[in-house]
């Protein structure tokens, strides 16, 4: 609590800090142990967590990082943050983002901008970039996040810390505020696979207030990480590992692509073949995402009313009309806007078949091709950025150079499947370097597959 306090003034990972109630109840565990035993509290006793401000957290404030919930208190947990909760974790706030999960920086935050703790100058990543900067300045133990395309495993690669995106439906999203349905997760970041591998057995499974969540059976992840003997033996004997070609190309720094190298040639060492492998409709899926995510978002986010019952945020206004055109031109930001207007032009009656219908033909073509690729190898690889961490203000103008960073992540989103990011390399920057993510794709559900490569790079 005292390296949070002393680091937020420069980092501003947090929206809200909760570090009074997070101290009273760690009092409180301490009180329950001297007089019931350890075995009287949860495995994750005392364990801090950020939460990104777009999960809901009962008796705290929620904003998702939009002026347009200023002041919101849910009256519930979000499945994710309960279940931490019940496991003993405490909530030390709440972590910033771009506006409901639009962004890649956090600078399209409603309320501050994060800075990225290897360099103050630069951005975290985003959206997550508050949960990411808050385990890599060691604020907190862990955090959790959402990735729709890419939101936890690009910050968490601009960062320097493990992020883990699950297969869609492994954690429940019941609390999560909808950005894209179909394509949002809750994920989870580390400073260790260990810790992450830890938190991800507490999150995942089934939940009724979410149909989409799957009740595939969850591991103890991480029982599963075998400490692996490097040296005596080739622990990854037989393992088939595929760079995905289409991610080392133009556009990549040359530095993530040595970094990327390094680490394959690394895994071979020990033991795996690796090859590349072309996936052809790799590039279709940022456009494809981009009309997907944006059309899903136009009709989630029209619930942002105004109307005072449902969030708790009214403007004077002397009709409906005036009423929602008031609450949302006030407290939507521009990004959001944007997105907003775009999505609705691709759902319209007229064009439907040429943008959402093809998008939705693209989904199809690249989950097949993932499909088909993991049929022949058992990890693909690739990097989680097609850069290192870049400086604040650098695209803040030009969201289409923004939305082109999200090549990496955006198709494991459109297949529904699980990727993990660990730092695997350095390029220059800052005073002291800057972190380059390696990441791993696996089939869906192969969550302990993928953190037991990933602790392979601890
Ligand atoms: N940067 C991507 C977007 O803006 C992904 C965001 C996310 O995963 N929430 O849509």
């Amino acid at each position: 609590l005292s390296r949070l306090r002393r680091t937020e003034p420069s980092v501003r990972s947090f929206i809200h800090v909760a570090d009074a109630a997070a101290e009273r109840e760690a009092e409180e565990l301490d009180r329950r142990i001297a007089t019931e035993g350890q075995d009287a509290v949860g495995p994750l006793a005392g364990v801090l967590v950020g939460v990104k401000d777009n999960l809901c957290t009962a008796n705290m404030p929620s904003t998702g990082g939009s002026r347009i919930l200023d002041g919101y208190r849910p009256a519930y947990d979000a499945t994710a943050v309960r279940r931490l909760r019940e496991a003993g974790a405490i909530v030390v706030g709440k972590t910033n983002l771009d506006e409901f999960g639009m962004g890649s920086t956090t600078e399209g935050s409603g309320f501050q901008v994060t800075t990225n703790p290897w360099d103050d100058s630069r951005v975290p990543g985003g959206s997550s970039g508050g949960s990411a900067s808050a385990v890599s300045a060691r604020q907190c133990v862990v955090s959790l996040g959402s990735d729709t395309g890419g939101s936890v495993r690009q910050p968490a690669s601009f960062c320097g810390v493990v992020g883990l995106k699950p297969t869609y439906g492994r954690v429940s999203r019941f609390g999560l505020m909808a950005y894209a349905s179909s394509l949002d997760v809750v994920g989870c970041f580390g400073s260790s696979v260990v810790d992450t591998a830890t938190i991800l057995s507490v999150i995942a499974g089934h939940d009724k207030m979410d149909s989409t969540s799957s009740s595939h059976d969850v591991s103890d992840y991480k029982s599963e990480l075998v400490p692996l003997d490097l040296l005596e033996s080739k622990p990854l004997n037989g393992m088939r590992i595929g760079i995905i070609q289409e991610t080392l190309g133009e556009g990549v720094e040359t530095g993530v692509i040595s970094s990327i190298k390094d680490a394959a040639s690394h895994l071979e060492q020990l033991g795996s073949v690796v090859e590349e492998v072309s996936l052809p409709s790799f590039s279709l899926g940022l456009p494809a995402y981009y009309i997907l995510a944006l059309s899903e978002a136009s009709s989630n986010l029209s619930r942002y009313d105004g109307i005072v019952y449902r969030y708790g945020r009214q403007v004077s206004a002397s009709d409906l009309n005036e009423l929602y055109g008031g609450s949302r031109a006030n407290g939507l930001g521009h990004e959001v806007k944007m997105r907003i207007l775009m999505g609705t032009y691709a759902l319209s009656a007229g064009y439907y078949d040429a943008y959402y219908k093809r998008a939705q033909q693209v989904r199809t073509l690249v989950k097949e091709s993932f499909k088909e690729a993991l049929e022949r190898y058992d990890i693909l690889v690739s990097p989680a950025a097609p850069s290192a961490a870049y400086k604040i203000g650098e695209k803040i103008n030009d969201p289409l150079a923004m939305y082109a960073g999200d090549i990496m992540t955006v198709n494991v989103n459109l297949a529904g499947l699980p990727a993990l990011v660990v730092p695997c390399g350095f390029v220059e920057g800052g005073s002291t370097g800057l972190p380059v993510g390696l990441q791993m794709i696996g089939s869906p559900f192969s969550e302990g597959n993928l953190l037991r490569l990933g602790h392979i790079f601890e």
